[in-house]
């Protein structure tokens, strides 16, 4: 029987728990496609997966991890052929079907990507969802119009990996980007990647007026919560905010006042069943428009022994940017 490496929760009576065990090949689950994994990363999600403290793990045993890079093993699919190299991002994968930290994928051919010419499998995942995600907005806020010369963007949740990435891909395309972080100590690696200005979050995390000082036209938020409404009461006439993200939280104290009285939009930005076309245009963007020389700034590489460690330490606030994980 061939078996390969691989992270593993189970559920068992004192609760889950994770081990690294070797997998056997017969008990992956269905798909048209087999991937050689090659490179996985830690988003927020898988952070929420590894500590438990989010119930993302919907079925036991599970391999965790919502995306990965890779090359084509077998292939049923008209798209893909053996050699193939491949980007998968969500579809329930770590979720509900058997996910990336692990040497081998089966998975639908349909929820890949080929990866694009020009990037590595290991950027396509210093990139990874959260990255991906990040393009997501900016792609948000063009299709409402937006543009640089209109004014400043905020970008929240700056130092963390969908932060990171959106202030690069704005800065590039001319956004005076405005980088909303508690960490002041990461201030020069926020300029690095092209922030203009730098906030303490503090100023957007507490509860806040139904309207404030109107302060920028665009915004990025990995946040939610209180900093998404204060977000929304300091948007300028006829702004909008791309939403993705809750690392403050899920709630959203806010009033209609923006909506109503300065014609501000919510855009709501989702990765995991984002159909297909929306994804190959976001990747082709991703690799066009994003510094490479920025986005190895902001990459740390870590063997996939270290997923568990730094899965715990990215719900805490203190992974910076984005990590790779090398499957080997
Ligand atoms: P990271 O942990 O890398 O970044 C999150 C950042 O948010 C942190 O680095 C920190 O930035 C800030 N932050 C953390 N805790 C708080 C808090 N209590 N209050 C205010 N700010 C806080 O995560 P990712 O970049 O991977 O993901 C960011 C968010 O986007 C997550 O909520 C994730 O679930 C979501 N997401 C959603 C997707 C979708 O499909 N909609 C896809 C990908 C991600 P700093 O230190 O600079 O303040």
């Amino acid at each position: 029987m061939t078996t390969f490496r691989a992270l593993v929760a189970t559920k068992g009576e004192t609760g889950p728990s994770l081990t690294f065990a070797d997998f056997a090949e017969s008990d992956l689950m269905e798909g048209d496609v087999t991937v050689r994994v090659t490179h996985s990363t830690v988003n927020y999600k898988d952070g929420l997966a590894i500590s438990g403290k989010a119930p993302v793990v919907r079925r036991w045993p599970m391999i965790p991890g919502i995306d990965f890079a890779g090359r084509v093993e077998t292939s049923e699919h008209p798209d893909f052929k053996p050699g193939d190299l491949v980007v998968l991002n969500g579809w329930g994968t770590g979720e509900t079907h058997l996910g990336a930290y692990a040497q081998k994928s089966r998975i639908k051919g349909d929820w890949l990507v080929p990866l694009p010419a020009g990037l590595t499998p290991a950027e396509a995942m210093a990139i990874g969802t959260a990255g991906y995600t990040a393009m997501l907005c900016v792609l948000a806020l063009e299709r409402y119009g937006l543009k640089p010369a209109d004014g400043p963007v905020v970008v929240t949740g700056a130092a963390g990996g969908v932060g990171s990435v959106a202030i690069a891909l704005l800065a590039k395309a001319g956004w005076h980007v405005i980088a909303s972080t508690g960490r002041a100590e990461e201030a020069d690696y926020l300029k690095g990647l092209g922030a203009s200005e730098i906030i303490d979050r503090n100023e957007l995390s507490q509860p806040g007026r139904p309207l404030g000082k109107e302060r920028w036209i665009a915004g990025v938020d990995a946040v939610g919560s209180h900093t998404l409404a204060n977000l929304l009461s300091m948007t300028k006439y006829g702004g909008a905010i791309a939403a993705c993200g809750l690392a403050q939280g899920m709630d959203l104290p806010a009033s209609v006042a923006p909506f109503i009285l300065r014609g501000v939009a919510l855009l709501g930005v989702d990765s995991v069943m984002c159909p297909k076309p929306r994804r190959l245009e976001a990747w082709q963007r991703l690799a066009a428009d994003l510094d490479r020389d920025k986005l190895a700034a902001m990459t740390t590489t870590i063997p996939l022994e270290d997923v568990i460690e730094t899965g715990k330490a990215i719900v805490e606030g203190k992974v910076k940017g984005r990590v790779v994980v090398e499957i080997g």
